[in-house]
């Protein structure tokens, strides 16, 4: 019986401490076996060079600004859940002294303008933090194997709920779309497969918590409820061509609507919202579930397969066999914006000299 196999049916969905799966991981580093995570997967897709530098030069680099804001959010929502926090009046606080922070730090967002839409954005949402009915398991860690590979994971909160669990990751980040929804679907269907493959639990839902958007709800003629999905801080912004028809329909004049509609904008609010507005459309935390059908978990399985036996036909003893992003191709935003190894990288460094015009994008 191998390690993992030990291990099976060990994990209980109650228990908070991870020290069976800490020990088994341990244990299969012993045995020289490598385990690796999702994201050390998707950082070879993404760079083979940052892959290099952080797993095989085990240099750590430095973090970035969305990074260092979504670990201080994950901090303090988690201590909320733990109850170690029960009035959550200084949340809002505690994120402007991380962006306090980082300017002292001297990490910077790309721009003013997207670090002003960025902080209005989580600033709704450590206004307005709602706690998610339930009970919650935290930063639960797994090890399965997929294929002949071992892989570990933490999943932020599993969230049981009316009988049934549910994986919960909350996100910071932009709404996913393209290539970046399937690389960020492929962590959830792993975090999913993690917990299934070594227990007796099936997990119905997994979803994002997308921090930074907020669903305007509202009920149509039809019975059916609508949501739209927009930027917390430019929720009346979003809304406001609807808000406006409405408002016409219901018969206010002109005037009354542009002050309503001024007022609510400046506030990013309901509150300066006539009642017609008020009585009809709602507001909730906005989820996005993602759905592992066979298709997308045959999908995945092959990923981690092919992609561990990329990185383990490449040599480790040959720097240039771990090659840097291409530029021309994929923009410097990444490089200049979010690589932890982006002061250092000799490769983007040569390219931003090279080019000192170009915009990062
Ligand atoms: S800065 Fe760009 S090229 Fe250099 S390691 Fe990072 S992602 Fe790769």
């Amino acid at each position: 019986m191998n390690a993992l196999e030990r291990y099976k049916g060990l994990i209980l969905i109650k228990k908070i401490n991870n020290e069976k799966e800490e020990e088994l991981v341990k244990q299969l580093r012993e045995d020289g076996k490598t385990v690796y995570s999702i994201s050390r997967i998707n950082t070879f897709n993404g760079c083979s060079f940052e892959y290099y530098n952080t797993y095989i030069k085990k240099n750590r680099g430095i973090n970035n600004c969305y990074g260092e804001v979504g670990i201080t959010i994950h901090e303090y929502i988690e201590s909320v859940y733990r109850e170690n926090i029960k009035d959550t009046s200084d949340f809002t606080q505690k994120l402007h002294t991380k962006l306090l922070e980082l300017e002292i730090m001297d990490l910077d967002f790309p721009s003013e303008t997207i670090k002003n839409s960025f902080v209005k954005d989580m600033e709704h949402f450590t206004k307005n933090f709602n706690k998610l009915d339930g009970n919650f398991t935290l930063e639960k860690m797994f090890v399965t194997k997929i294929g002949e590979y071992y892989l570990m994971g933490y999943i932020d909160a599993i969230q049981e709920l009316d009988d049934t669990l549910n994986i919960v990751d909350w996100k910071t980040s932009s709404k996913f779309t393209g290539s970046k929804l399937l690389e960020a679907g492929r962590q959830l269907v792993i975090y999913k497969l993690g917990l299934e493959n070594t227990s007796n639990i099936n997990i119905n839902e997994i979803k994002w918590a997308m921090l930074k958007y907020i669903n305007v709800c509202w009920k149509l003629k039809n019975g059916n409820i609508k949501k739209k999905m927009v930027n917390r801080g430019k929720l009346i912004k979003e809304m406001k061509t609807t808000f406006e028809k409405e408002m016409i329909k219901s018969g206010l004049d002109e005037l009354e609507i542009g002050l309503a509609l001024m007022n609510a904008e400046a506030n990013n609010s309901f509150d300066n919202l006539p009642n017609v507005i008020k009585d009809k459309y709602w507001l909730e935390d906005c989820f996005v579930e993602y759905k592992a059908t066979e298709e997308v978990v045959k999908e995945v399985e092959d990923y981690v397969i092919n992609t561990i036996e990329e990185i383990e036909n490449k040599d480790i003893h040959n720097e240039s066999e771990w090659k840097p992003l291409d530029f021309d191709k994929e923009g410097t935003f990444y490089c200049n914006t979010l690589c932890s190894h982006r002061k250092t990288c000799p490769f983007i460094r040569e390219y931003n000299q090279k080019n000192p015009y170009k915009k990062s994008f």
